[in-house]
Parts: C-alpha cells; structure tokens; sequence
C-alpha cells in the first residue's frame, strides 16, 4: 500500500471519505498523531489494532469533536465528569467512563469502561465535525514505540501499512493526553500528562465538590504494583514509548555511577547522550542531545528528540531524568521511565 501525505483542505476530505469506508487514517492532535478509525465499527477497530501490533489488551481513546458528543458516546456522566469537561476540553485530558452501546467493545479492549477525550486541534476537530461520529484513536506508531508529533515521524513508523497521514505540521504538546478515570468515587490520574493532577484538584475544588483526586494505581488485590495498575490501566506498560536502541536513564545526582558505568559497560560501544542543559561533560560519550529546561518545551520535544537518539546509529543511549517532579514534569518522568531502562 502506497502511504500518501496531504495537508488540509483535500487531506481533511480524503481522511472523511476513508474513515466513512471503514479504513484507518493518520492525523494531528495537540498531543501526538492519532491512528483514527471508527469507534463504531468493529472491522475498523480491529484494523487499528492489526496496523500497530497493538495487543488487544490496550484499549483505544476514543475522540469527539464536542462535549455533547462525548456524552452521547458515554454511558454515564457525573458532575464531576462535567467540571472536568468544561474546564479541559478541547483539551489532552482522557476521561475513563462507563461505556456507551455504540462504542465497539473492542475499541475498549473488551471492558465496560471507555477513554474519551475531545482534542484541542483544529485539523483534527474538523476530521471529527464533518465525520460526525466517535474515532478512536491510539498514537500512529507501532505498538511499544516512541509516539509520533510529526507526519514525517508517522510515516517512519507506518510507510506501507496505511493509506493516508494528514500533515498538520509538530504536535504543541508533544506528549500523550492525561487519562483520568472517573468511574469510581475518587478520580484518579492513571497516567500523567500536560493536565497535571494540580490543575485537576483545583477545578474540582473550585467547583465546591467534596472529591479527593487521586493517581497512581489504587491498593488492589493483585500481587505485584504493576499487576494492580495493569488492572486499573490495561495498557500502561512498564516499557512503552521506547526507541530501539537500547537505553539507560540516570540522574545528575547519581554521575559516579554513570562514569563508571561506561568505564566498564561503554568500552568501544557508541553512547549517545540525551541531557538537560550544562551537564558536566562526560567522556566515553560520543554525541549529546540536549533537552530543553522548560517543562512545556521539553514535553513538546522528548520524542522527536529520543527518535534522533535513536537514528543516529549509537548502541546505547543515556537519557538524563528531570529533576523536578511536579506539573508537566510528573508526565515528563512517566515517559522517560518507560523509554529507558535504570542504569544497571
Ligand atoms: P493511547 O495509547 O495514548 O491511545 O492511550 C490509551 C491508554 O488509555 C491505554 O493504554 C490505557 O492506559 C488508557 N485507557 C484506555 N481505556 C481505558 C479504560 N477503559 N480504563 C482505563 N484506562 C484506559
Ligand atoms: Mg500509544
């Protein structure tokens, strides 16, 4: 299959035409490029999962153009649903709900809970508006890997395998939406992202609702932490949004431990470096990366930056952690401790 890439008006036409026929579709959203197809149509969502190698086990989010649509598609809503809705969206926050009759069961990895989200793109709310039904939407990359923000990095990940990626240029978020579930008495974060669980306190609070906002995966019965977030989140891997070179993460804090690590593990191999500004250089390394210090601006560029690591031919990468946690920063961490592996 020929993988075309168009930009709007005639991208827009041709992503309706192939999402009305069932087919699958690449486009932007303010977080990263979505593989969209028709949330309502189990071919169609099974062609998402086919095109990614995406277990099916993960469930998709599905998007909508407005609120009002998001509601039709959920199947249930609560104040607190709607405090959040007002106050996010357009917007990269994902609320898990009860799921809704024409949601494809399998869009929802077979649960009776949904992720839906109404995006903040004008592309991708156009695709929305003039389909006129829900999408679903996971990032346009193969499954496990690094998520795409530009059309030419989904084409990198899905040359041959799609028909069409509609280029809207760099996503301005740069990382993947804050997943929310609003199911149980407390909302609860599930996964970090530009929403920050600060900014969701506050509107619940404002709204004068007597609601504690949790994250995290909740104490279940299962064994193991990951166990149990696995059944609040199936999807949330403890490896994710990786690049294929093998990668290492560590902290300035912990810079002995790094060089003797490459005394030892980085003989004669390429380290390629990807660092927040002024690090001390370190030697045995053969190219640096740097990150942006702001948090916004590190967001938007962490994956475009880790697919640079990755392409340029380096058998290991070392990838420093922030050091702030709060805000942004908390989705910043949650993706690097995915991408790469702690030091050994
Ligand atoms: P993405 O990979 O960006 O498409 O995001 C999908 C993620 O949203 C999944 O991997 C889950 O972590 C989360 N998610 C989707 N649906 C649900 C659901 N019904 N319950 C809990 N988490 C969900
Ligand atoms: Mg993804």
């Amino acid at each position: 299959m020929q993988t075309s890439i168009q930009i709007p008006p005639v991208a827009v036409a041709l992503a309706v035409d192939l999402l009305t026929g069932g087919n699958v579709v690449a486009f932007p959203t303010e977080t990263v490029y979505g593989l969209g197809a028709d949330a309502t149509r189990p071919d169609a969502v099974e062609m998402v999962y086919r095109v990614k190698g995406r277990p099916p086990n993960n469930p998709l989010i599905i998007h909508t153009a407005d609120t009002a649509a998001a509601e039709h598609c959920a199947g249930g809503w609560n104040p607190a649903a709607k405090i959040l809705a007002q106050a996010f969206w357009p917007g990269p926050l994902t609320m898990v709900l009860p799921r809704g009759p024409h949601i494809c069961k399998a869009a929802c990895a077979g649960l009776d809970t949904m992720a839906i989200r109404v995006p903040n793109h004008p592309i991708a709310l156009e695709i929305l508006n003039r389909f006129g039904r829900p999408v679903c939407a996971p990032s346009a990359n193969l499954s496990g890997h690094t998520s795409p923000t530009s059309a030419a990095h989904v084409l990198a990940e899905l040359d041959g395998r799609i028909p069409l990626i509609v280029d809207g240029g760099n996503c301005t978020i740069g990382l993947e939406s804050t997943v929310v579930d609003m199911t149980t008495d407390s909302p609860r974060v599930l996964r970090p992202g530009a929403v920050t669980l600060e900014m969701i306190q506050r509107q619940i609070a404002a709204a004068g609702l007597n609601l504690a906002v949790l994250s995290g995966a909740p104490d279940g019965s299962a064994d193991s932490p990951e166990e149990t977030r696995a059944m609040a989140s199936p999807g949330l891997f403890p490896r994710h949004y990786a690049p294929r070179t093998p990668a290492f993460r560590f902290s300035r804090s912990s810079m002995p431990g790094v060089l003797n690590w490459l005394k030892e593990a980085g003989i004669g191999r390429r380290v390629i470096l990807v660092a927040f500004p002024d690090l001390p250089p370190i030697p045995g390394v053969s190219e640096v990366l740097t990150l942006p210090a702001g948090g916004a601006a590190c967001a938007q560029q962490l994956y475009a930056t880790l697919r640079r690591a990755d392409e340029s031919g380096g058998d290991v990468i070392l990838l420093e952690m922030p050091e702030l946690r709060s805000g942004v920063w908390a989705a910043i961490e949650d993706r690097m401790n995915r991408a790469a592996q702690e030091l050994p």
